[in-house]
């Protein structure tokens, strides 16, 4: 059954139209990455399923409730958290304080402080850190543990790599197994191509705000969402080389 459906989505930044007419749906379990290059309309596109920025057109639905003009702080509620790029802790909290603070928005559901704790040893002897004084790693998994502890139906994932050592990612990407492998449905933004395939049951690649590529990931190589990243992908795309 259909968790998230996305119908016909425009969305604008003034007169500029970041995403254009894009449609897609994802059903629970499924982890979706979405990759493109700078500009591409990623980040977009996740903030206004998050609900931090509305559309100027088309239908987002959860769960078949419709919830395109929803604002954000309702959406965590209908099950759907964003760990922004960027990560935006507050970093004068502890870590605690921050994963605590995923739970007031969201909805009773298994995630708890121990539950995060245990997907992400690294914050057990960091709990009464302030957030300000972490590493890159550790805050990437604070802020998510923080959107886990809403209970979100949809996990929206956007850059976890950015700033963060090769191993460090390493690192991050080994936590998230745990979550790849119970069935959270995800949506992850992620620049390294060949991380997002390796971890990804479905893959969307997005050039200048549409959809070039919407393939499942074991169907569909490196080199053909490379094409698409860079616009000669044959099928979707008409500015084809040759
Ligand atoms: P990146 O990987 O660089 O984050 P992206 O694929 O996530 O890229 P977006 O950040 O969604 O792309 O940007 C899509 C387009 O919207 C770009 O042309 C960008 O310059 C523009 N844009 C993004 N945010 C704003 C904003 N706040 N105001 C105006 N234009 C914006």
């Amino acid at each position: 059954m259909t968790l998230l459906s996305v119908q016909n989505l425009d969305v604008r930044h003034g007169l500029l139209q970041a995403v254009r007419d894009v449609s897609f749906d994802l059903s629970r379990g499924d982890v979706l990455a979405l990759v493109g290059a700078n500009g591409a309309g990623k980040t977009t596109l996740l903030r206004s399923l998050a609900g931090a920025h509305l559309p100027a057109a088309g239908r987002i639905a959860l769960n078949g409730q419709d919830m395109t003009k929803v604002p954000s702080h309702q959406r965590i509620a209908m099950g759907i958290a964003l760990v922004p790029e960027g990560r935006r802790l507050f970093s004068q909290m502890t870590v605690e304080e921050n994963l605590l603070l995923g739970k007031t928005s969201g909805r009773p559901g298994d995630w708890t402080i121990d539950r995060v704790f245990s997907a992400f040893p690294n914050l057990v002897a960091r709990r009464h850190a302030k957030t300000g004084h972490l590493s890159g790693g550790e805050q990437q998994a604070t802020a998510i543990g923080r959107a886990l502890m809403s209970n979100p139906d949809i996990l929206l994932l956007d850059e976890v790599s950015l700033g963060l050592s090769p191993l460090v990612v390493d690192r991050v990407y080994a936590q998230l197994q745990t979550l790849l492998t119970s069935g959270t449905t995800i949506i992850l933004v992620e620049q390294d191509l060949s991380r997002a395939m390796g971890v990804a049951s479905r893959v969307i690649c997005m050039l200048e705000g549409r959809v070039v590529l919407d393939s499942p990931a074991e169907q569909v190589t490196r080199d053909e969402v490379t094409k698409a990243y860079f616009g000669l992908h044959r099928e979707n795309n008409e500015r084809v080389a040759s």
